[in-house]
């Protein structure tokens, strides 16, 4: 009996080392190449790497598993998300349109809405969840549709390959943000995505210790393209942060596996609590996209939101929560709670906000690696404190 060589566990802790093992010294782990230039044995011809921020071995080692991991012909490592979403951009050019999920990343939504102009090329925001409202909203100078599912902060599902459809027919490119999946859940260019892109700073590095990005294109063309815009533009991720990542990477299916089984029961937990007004995460099987998320995906993933009546319960929530650290970012070892109101969306305007779900008693909660009773027992102290606000400003006594 064999192997399964398409079980993406297996390949997260191989995919880094198959094809580089160092020759020399067996090392199992891709040795840090710090040299920024290369010795060149011929006068006219010259080897594989030249220059870092053409190409770099230890960066190539990190390029390739992600490839490898996402089906796709090409992985691309970027400074940052960001660099690798806004390269990607700039595959467009002045004079094409890009219709946008609306409640995107952002940091994404800033790049769009402050920087393309300058392109001169346009932009719509569309309801993605709503198929018939992307088909009308494809104008003849379309040439990307750009998909975040699930997204932030309410877990809002795109039908993937319904997008695609959409975008097949009218001779688009979709790109899609994978970084609440990451290809352990979530495989985009099966679904016949052109370009998918990845904060690594969130699962796949999975400590919040570096920021970086990724990105990988279902073809060769595509990959060129996308290559020659990094090296350009100059935002390569370094060598050592390039290693990290791939470490990182490798212990990927243990950690995202654990927390999502965390985050089914903290999720079920929520939804049980009487000051829990609203639950969003995919695995309830009332959340609206339940369905397609799951035919889509794999598994449900880490992230999840909740909402409590207002401003002042969050606060004693957020107060009397020992575990988690308060903080903007996912995706780590640690659990991670958000407030979106005044941290990821702080730049939306109220209405705005609250048209998006995102009140002032909503909070998000990345789930790490502790372990699950710990979580829940501090959750329960933290909404009991929660619940005496909310007794005192509402008047209610028992
Ligand atoms: C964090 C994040 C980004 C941006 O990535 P950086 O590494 O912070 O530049 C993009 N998309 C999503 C969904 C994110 O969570």
């Amino acid at each position: 009996m064999s192997f399964d060589k398409e079980r993406l566990e297996t390949k997260l802790i191989h995919a880094s080392t198959r094809g580089f093992t160092e020759q020399r010294t067996g090392a199992v782990n891709v040795p840090i190449y710090l040299s920024s230039t290369y010795h060149q044995d011929s006068f006219d011809e010259y080897g594989r790497f030249d220059y870092s921020r053409s190409g770099n071995p230890t960066r190539l080692a990190l390029e390739e598993t992600i490839a490898e991991l996402e089906g796709g012909a090409r992985g691309l490592a970027f400074a940052s998300g960001m660099s690798a979403i806004s390269s990607a951009f700039m595959l467009l050019s002045a004079g094409d349109h890009v219709l946008v999920s609306e409640d995107v990343y952002g940091g994404t939504y800033r790049f769009i809405t402050e920087m393309l102009n300058k392109f001169h090329i346009d932009y719509s925001f569309v309801n993605m969840t709503d198929l018939a409202e992307v088909a009308a909203s494809v104008r003849p100078n379309t040439k990307v549709i750009y998909i975040e599912t699930p997204s932030n902060p309410c877990l809002n599902i795109t039908d993937v390959e319904g997008v695609v459809k959409i975008a097949k027919a009218n001779g688009c490119l979709t790109f899609l943000d994978n970084t609440f999946m990451t290809p352990l859940y979530q495989n985009p260019i099966q679904l016949g995505v052109d370009v998918v892109l990845h904060s690594a700073t969130k699962f796949l590095s999975g400590h919040s210790d570096i920021i970086a990005g990724l990105a990988v294109t279902r073809t060769e063309e595509l990959g060129e393209k996308l290559a020659f815009i990094q090296n350009t533009f100059g935002s390569i991720l370094g060598a050592q942060d390039s290693y990290q990542l791939i470490q990182g990477i490798k212990t990927l299916g243990t950690r995202l596996n654990q927390s999502t089984a965390s985050a089914q029961k903290l999720a079920a937990h929520l939804a049980g609590h009487p000051l829990v007004e609203e639950v969003f995460y995919p695995g309830l099987v009332y959340h609206a996209g339940h369905s397609i998320h799951r035919r889509q995906t794999k598994g449900d993933g880490a992230v999840l939101s909740f909402r409590l009546p207002n401003r002042e319960t969050a606060k004693a929530f957020v107060d009397n929560t020992k575990l988690p650290v308060f903080a903007v970012s996912l995706g780590a070892v640690e659990s991670i709670l958000s407030y979106p109101a005044k941290m990821s969306h702080a730049a939306m305007p109220k209405e705005e906000r609250e048209k998006r779900g995102i009140t002032d008693g909503l909070l998000r909660i990345s789930v790490g690696l502790e372990h699950i009773d710990d979580l829940i027992a501090d959750f329960s102290t933290a909404l009991q404190a929660a619940e005496k606000i909310q007794l005192q400003t509402t008047g209610v006594s028992n």
